[in-house]
């Protein structure tokens, strides 16, 4: 039988648990785990909010829940304005099968009233709702992981081969800050698959070609160069303030060095490495899985190090290689999906196929093992055989 809004809203009332905002602001300070969430429309939340609150615009409550709160007996504390649109929710989300909802009284207008603290949430300009519309309409990624895209950085060791690709899709992508390492100019050579340089700069520094390339692809980004070998004496500082590190470096001094500094340093490697049709890609994650050295306690002997020389490699195989490495970025600076941690990816591309290699932690590593003695990082004496 048809009921008058009166009727529905008493009876979502009787219906719906309430909780006061001194009450409410226990809940949101206190150790146990909720979810808190502002239903109102997005120029409301914009002009103020709760801090800890996930946004979700009451249309889209029902699709997005599942993917926010998927425990569905997890505490659920929803607001609005004035407490009726969060009541109306909070009976949805029961009918969904959520246990634990409750909805604030008074809503935001009585939390600000009884001077509870709030802020005004970071948002996106309408030229970046525009520019990232495709990340937006993901989920997985939305506003609030645009956001942190944005304000994320990530160092990338080379602007060659795999740094090219890498660099461009993660500041397409919104990465707000890239460092880039590389101590070499553009050459001539370099342009068969070195897609940040183009022919103009050739005999210019490959950081100062890169930022060129990104700053005119995404002005939202800022390019850091380090131009300059990354060595004992300035790894720690340079990689200190990154997120996440992706290497591209075609050297085993460097491989071995950035491998010790991010043990140190707790910081994810996305390392990948290429030669002729074959390339690699894996997630070196301190202590949670293995280091490079887990799987190579030392360096090999210069003359079996094929890097040494001039490597042969197909242009468009580091394009596929880095891409991937921007992917394993991404995702774990966003937090999603299954990463490359413990497994190395193997791509052949004359067969154009993938294999798995599952990688383990040792024990006995000398870097991340239970009895490691790392403490500092050195320099590898590494003269190299062939001539390069
Ligand atoms: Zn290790």
């Amino acid at each position: 039988m048809a009921q008058s809004y009166a009727q529905l809203l008493n009876k979502v009332k009787q219906q719906v648990r309430e909780i006061s905002p001194r009450d409410a602001m226990d809940v949101v300070s206190g150790s146990g785990e909720y979810a808190l969430i502002d239903v109102r429309e997005p120029d409301e939340y914009q002009q103020g909010a709760i801090a800890t609150a996930i946004h979700i615009p009451r249309g889209y409550l029902e699709l997005r829940i599942e993917n926010t709160v998927p425990d569905h007996s997890t505490p659920i504390v929803l607001y609005c304005a004035g407490g009726v649109r969060s009541a109306l929710a909070a009976a949805t989300l029961q009918d969904l099968g959520y246990t634990d909802v409750l909805s604030l009284r008074g809503g935001f207008t009585e939390w600000k009233n009884a001077g509870l603290p709030f802020a005004v949430p970071k948002t996106l300009s309408d030229s970046q709702r525009n520019r990232y519309s495709r990340h937006l309409l993901i989920p997985e990624v939305g506003e609030a992981g645009q956001l942190r895209l944005l304000e994320s950085k990530v160092l990338l060791i080379g602007a060659g081969g795999l740094g090219s690709p890498a660099a461009l899709y993660l500041a397409a992508a919104g990465v707000g800050t890239l460092g880039i390492v590389d101590a070499d100019v553009v050459d001539e050579s370099n342009l068969q698959r070195q897609i940040l340089h183009n022919a103009t700069r050739v005999g210019q520094p490959k950081t100062s070609s890169a930022r060129q390339t990104i700053e005119s692809l995404n002005s939202d980004i800022t390019v850091i160069e380090h131009n300059e070998r990354l060595v004992a004496d300035n790894v720690l500082d340079i990689i200190g303030p990154y997120d996440v590190i992706v290497d591209g470096a075609d050297n085993f001094p460097t491989r071995y060095l950035l491998n010790d500094a991010s043990i140190l340093t707790k910081k994810p490697v996305v390392h990948g490495s290429i030669f002729r049709f074959e390339g690699q890609v894996t997630v070196f994650q301190p202590y949670v899985g293995p280091c490079y050295r887990c799987i190579f306690p030392e360096p090999p002997p210069p003359e079996l190090a094929p890097s040494c020389a001039e490597a042969g490699v197909l242009g468009v195989l580091p394009g596929i290689v880095g891409s991937l490495q921007a992917s394993e970025a991404l995702k774990l600076l966003l937090g999603i999906g299954e990463g490359l941690v413990g497994r190395l990816l193997l791509f052949d591309a004359l067969e154009c196929s993938f294999r798995e290699l599952r990688l383990r932690r040792n024990p006995e590593c000398p870097a991340c093992g239970d009895n490691a003695t790392l403490q500092e990082v050195t320099d590898l004496e590494y003269a190299c055989a062939l001539p390069a």
